[in-house]
């Protein structure tokens, strides 16, 4: 069981009480305080994603005193832009048997110990008429080999289950499919570490690694609230900054080949299909169909990159999108699409890339590759391995610094992502009638930030995330943010900027006319009530 309220989530609530009443008096963003500065600690990872997450959860309850250290907030990364699937296996099956049987092992630990992440939705794999039908009956020969629960039902079964399934549909395969909340998850393991003592910093990049005659001694922070750099030593470092770990790399002189690859999403303004829905086919574009709470998310690309920043949808991406998953869901190419989003995949294949390069992940001790101690990188793997990364990671880890205790993480339930207002009578209004947040549950999040920022607000509770995209909630939520004390007066106008241009750039690349006319219509009065005339530059 986990501790609902351990002493330093109260001390952290303590701490908001007075810098609450800062904001109050109109201060602006405050930095990470002094006195919450750490120093020094056993392990310092870097890239507050998933896999970043893992470890810090993992190397907790092992005993092993860990800070996690973000640049910007919680799943900024690939981790909150992704497809939100707890792969089967089924996609991986034919190219690599071993990924294939990872994911399936994955899928089936998280179900039991990240429960309040996921939902058991299933999925379905279906042949369509003219896709190539070696590949299919390569993928069920596979699938019997593995001995993976894969199951060949009637065709009209699958259309039973998923009306809205193509005609063209000849074979179909019910596989143990989920969909995954990575928002939520995340916070999971980040909520369950720090109720056990450890530290989280978001809105600190590390800029620097710090090295004496044993290796990595620490790292250079920037403070990106306060412009401020401080240094905190670790007896070690882990590099867990997804598509950044290149990045990170380089800080110590060491060169990963890490290949990009952006891959573009389309979400739907309503749920439509029950299960996931595979294409079976060898992996290509917009071959999964994901259903994710209110809404459907279609995907995606594979486009080469040549950085991992700011990744944005492409409008040749989106008619790919549209027309390819017009043949797996005839009529999706007109139904109603809310936005667009794009993250990067961090593919780890010396010598490979793109969907040629494989989807299992290293972890790299640099001490031996590259002769600087003290200092490993986690990279390549996705989403659902990313429980199996982690315990990788401080498998090592924990060898490094002698401590024998072994990974829990198979057997520890997670505590749930915020604290289940509903369960305690909460009657407050909805302020986000798409994604069911009331404003209780808004203010709670608020006040367990360590940064009230909008990235953070927005990120944490996934308000404007649904069908409406906003217009009808992001108003209301800056004046209850603002009458509470969390945001100064510029504070709820920035928090109105940021999660409007957020949400705007994304719709703008996929309305049609009378779309575009709704758009616009929200926007005057968006920019013209609350004077925010300068956000067009950012659109
Ligand atoms: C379009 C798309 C769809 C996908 N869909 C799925 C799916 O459905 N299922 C699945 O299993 N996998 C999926 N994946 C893969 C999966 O999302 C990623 O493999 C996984 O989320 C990577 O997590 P991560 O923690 O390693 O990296 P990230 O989530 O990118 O986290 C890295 C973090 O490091 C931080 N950082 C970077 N540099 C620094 C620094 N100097 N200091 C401090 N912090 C820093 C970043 O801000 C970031 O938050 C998908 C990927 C893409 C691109």
């Amino acid at each position: 069981m986990w501790e609902v309220r351990g002493k330093r989530w109260e001390k952290r609530l303590l701490w908001n009480k007075a810098k609450k009443q800062a904001w109050h008096r109109g201060h602006g963003t405050p930095g990470t305080p002094q006195k919450h500065r750490i120093h020094r600690t056993q392990v310092l990872i870097i890239g507050g994603g998933a896999t970043g997450a893992g470890i810090l959860w993992d190397l907790t309850l092992r005993g092993i005193d860990a800070v996690l250290v973000e640049a910007r907030e919680l799943a900024y990364g690939t981790s909150g832009r992704c497809h939100g699937l707890l792969h089967s296996g089924g996609r991986y099956l034919v190219k690599d048997s071993e990924v294939a049987r990872e994911c399936y092992d994955e899928n089936q630990i998280l179900r039991r110990v990240a429960a309040a992440a996921i939902e058991d939705t299933g999925g379905l794999f279906v042949y369509l008429k003219g896709d190539d039908p070696d590949y299919a009956a390569q993928w069920a020969a596979a699938a019997k080999k593995a001995d993976l629960p894969y199951e060949e039902i009637d065709v009209a079964e699958a259309r039973q289950m998923e009306p809205l399934l193509s005609g063209n549909v000849q074979r179909a395969f019910r596989v143990p499919d989920a969909a995954i909340d990575p928002f939520e998850l995340i916070v999971m393991n980040v909520r369950g570490a720090v109720e056990r003592g450890a530290h989280l910093l978001t809105g600190s990049r590390v800029e620097k690694l710090l090295t004496d005659s044993r290796g990595v001694s620490g790292v250079v922070v920037k403070d990106m609230h306060s412009g401020e750099s401080y240094s905190i030593e670790a007896e070690v470092v882990v590099n867990a900054a997804g598509p950044w770990a290149g990045q990170v790399a380089a800080l110590a002189g060491i060169s990963l080949e890490i290949a990009y690859g952006k891959g573009t999403l389309l979400v739907y303004t309503q749920r439509l299909n029950k299960c996931v829905i595979n294409r079976l086919r060898p992996p290509g574009d917009a071959d999964i169909l994901v259903p994710a709470k209110s809404v459907s998310l279609l995907g995606t690309t594979d486009v080469a990159v040549q950085t991992p920043d700011n990744p944005r949808p492409s409008q040749e991406e989106i008619n790919t999108l549209l027309k390819l998953g017009e043949e797996l869901v005839p009529g999706l190419s007109s139904r109603r699409v809310v936005r667009a989003f794009a993250g990067v995949r961090p593919l780890y294949d010396p010598g490979e890339s793109g969907r040629g390069a494989s989807r299992g992940f290293a972890v790299i001790d640099h001490g031996k590759t590259h002769g600087v101690a003290n200092f490993y990188s986690v990279v390549g793997g996705k989403l659902t391995t990313y429980r199996l990364m982690a315990e990788r990671a401080a498998d090592l880890v924990a060898a490094h610094l002698g401590v024998s205790a072994p990974c829990r993480t198979r057997d520890v339930v997670l505590p749930p992502p915020l604290d289940a207002c509903s369960q305690g009578g909460d009657s407050s209004p909805l302020i986000c009638e798409c994604e069911m947040l009331s404003e209780k549950e808004l203010l709670q999040a608020a006040e367990k930030l360590q940064t009230v920022t909008p990235e953070a607000l927005v990120r944490s509770t996934r308000l404007a995330h649904g069908p409406c995209q906003g217009t009808s909630c992001l108003y209301r939520a800056a004046l209850l943010l603002y009458r509470e004390g969390y945001l100064s007066y510029e504070g709820a106008l920035e928090f109105l900027r940021y999660a409007l241009a957020g949400r705007w750039r994304g719709m703008g690349a996929v309305l049609d006319d009378a779309q575009a006319k709704q758009l616009e219509l929200a926007q005057g009065v968006y920019l013209e009530t609350f004077g925010l005339e300068t956000l067009k530059n950012e659109l």
